[in-house]
């Protein structure tokens, strides 16, 4: 490895930088908004393939938090127009839930929980 004033010789390890410097033997990029770049993009690509599902949730709990007014069953009905004209992102990622409210399956995210009945959504907090 090439060495000159007590530094060594690198190429930045952020690939869209990839600037030639002296620096310490074990120094990665460049300069710290280097490092800070790389890492965003890892992020970023996490967040591509994620796909928008953390998204798509936080916009179904938003939704339902602001009309969930459940009967004396803890139940909430929405009719599923109702739910579509407030662009209920209806292929949100979800969990299978057994409850006893419930002799069936219930799709979970977030807090809440649903099934589907007659074009009605029927909502529950777990
Ligand atoms: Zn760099």
């Amino acid at each position: 490895m090439e060495y000159k004033d007590g530094k060594y010789w690198h190429e930045c390890g952020f690939d869209l930088c990839g600037c030639e410097f002296y620096g310490r033997l074990n120094q990665i990029y460049c300069s710290p908004a280097c490092k800070q770049a790389h890492n965003n993009r890892k992020t970023s690509k996490v967040n591509q393939a994620a796909n928008g599902a953390d998204l798509k949730i936080k916009k179904a709990i938003r939704i339902i938090m602001g009309l969930f007014k459940p009967d004396r069953d803890g139940k909430f009905v929405i009719h599923q127009v109702q739910l579509a004209s407030l662009a209920f992102p209806f292929d949100l990622p979800t969990i299978t839930v057994k409850d006893d409210r419930y002799n069936g399956k219930m799709f979970g995210f977030g807090s809440f929980c649903f099934y589907q009945q007659d074009g009605n959504f029927i909502f529950y907090k777990i």
